[in-house]
């Protein structure tokens, strides 16, 4: 049987010509919701991003539907309980940007270790300031990892290759894990309290959020960084500008935001932190990846059935 897929977001065009190997393709950016539920009948897979809204009436209209596919990670946009009561099956990609965050958490700890941004600005004005812009090496410095999963796991990588050593947290794996990956397992204050570099690679729950607060920020050593480039939540964004404020630690990359843009926040006017609006997955790699990993989930799922 040649599967129909309905794509209703634009997704890379690798991924349309992927799905066209192996299914009937059709490509309808523009529907409305109305329009939607209509046109749904008769499709064995729907492909979305976060634009189209996959609510209970497109579910119940769609006679054949077996699987969605989100490409990119949040579900918000799919009422997963009417899917269930189908049996539809969900499948998202959110290891498409597993490198590119990677490679944000290493290069944002470069530019702010060796003053990039801030140099690059002063020279653009032209000032020739060698003296004001000395930084530091990673060789040789600690990062704690809290969150030992996709992106955890390939920041590791990458800090060990620049020399660093690697300490990890993450309640879902054990110490022998850590050793495998030679890296180094601590309980999270001990951690906190003997990492230069502190970075944050766990979800957003009621758990992780405020991990990072005043009272962990004090266990900070003096010349600490904190990387967060996972959710905007999970560090407490008042606490953290006090303690940037008062130089309690010394900087911050942060890539997300308790509330997304920051407009008013008081850290857009800090000169010891590196900020970017969430550009974690943007790139082209991951763009293409959020497309074409969903394309090759929805391809084996009609493999297998
Ligand atoms: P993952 O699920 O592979 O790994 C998360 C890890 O966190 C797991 O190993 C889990 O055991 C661990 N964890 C859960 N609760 C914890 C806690 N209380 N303390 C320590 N560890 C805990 O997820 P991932 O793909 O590595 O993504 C990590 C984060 O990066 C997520 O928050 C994700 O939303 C974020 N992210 C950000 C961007 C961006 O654009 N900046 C892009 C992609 C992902």
């Amino acid at each position: 049987m040649i599967p129909k897929i309905l794509i209703s977001d634009r997704i890379h065009k690798k991924a349309i010509e992927e799905a066209k190997e192996f299914a009937d393709v059709d490509l309808e950016f523009n529907l409305t919701h109305e329009e939607l539920i209509e046109r749904i009948r008769g499709y064995d897979a729907l492909i979305v991003r976060s634009g189209t809204k996959v609510t209970k009436d497109v579910i119940e209209n769609a006679d054949k539907l077996k699987i969605i596919g989100r490409a990119g990670v949040g579900l918000d946009n799919i009422d997963l309980n009417a899917a269930k009561k189908k049996g539809i099956k969900i499948v998202n990609s959110p290891e498409a940007s597993t490198i590119s965050v990677a490679e944000l958490t290493i290069g944002s700890l470069i530019a702010l270790m060796r003053n990039i941004p801030h140099a690059h600005r002063s020279l653009k004005e032209g000032r020739w300031e060698r003296e004001k812009f000395e930084g530091n090496e990673l060789y040789g410095k600690t990062i704690g990892i809290i969150g030992f999963g996709r992106i955890g796991r390939e920041v590791a990588d990458r800090a060990r290759a620049f020399g660093m050593n690697v300490l990890i947290f993450d309640p879902n794996i054990t110490a022998e894990d850590a050793r495998e990956a030679n890296c180094e397992y601590m309980e999270l204050d001990e951690l906190i309290k003997n990492s230069d570099v502190i970075t944050l690679h766990v979800p957003l729950t009621n758990e992780t959020r405020n991990l990072i607060d005043k009272k962990r920020i004090d266990m900070m050593k003096e010349n600490a960084i904190l990387i967060n480039v996972a959710r905007g939540g999970i560090v407490n964004e008042v606490d953290l500008y006090t303690a940037l404020k008062e130089g309690r630690i010394k900087g911050a990359v942060l890539d997300v935001f308790e509330s997304e843009p920051p407009e008013r926040s008081p850290l857009l006017k800090l000169e010891n932190v590196l900020l970017t609006p969430h550009l974690g997955a943007s790139t082209e790699e991951a763009q293409i990846n959020a497309g074409t990993v969903i394309v090759e989930k929805i391809r084996n799922f009609f493999r297998n059935v």
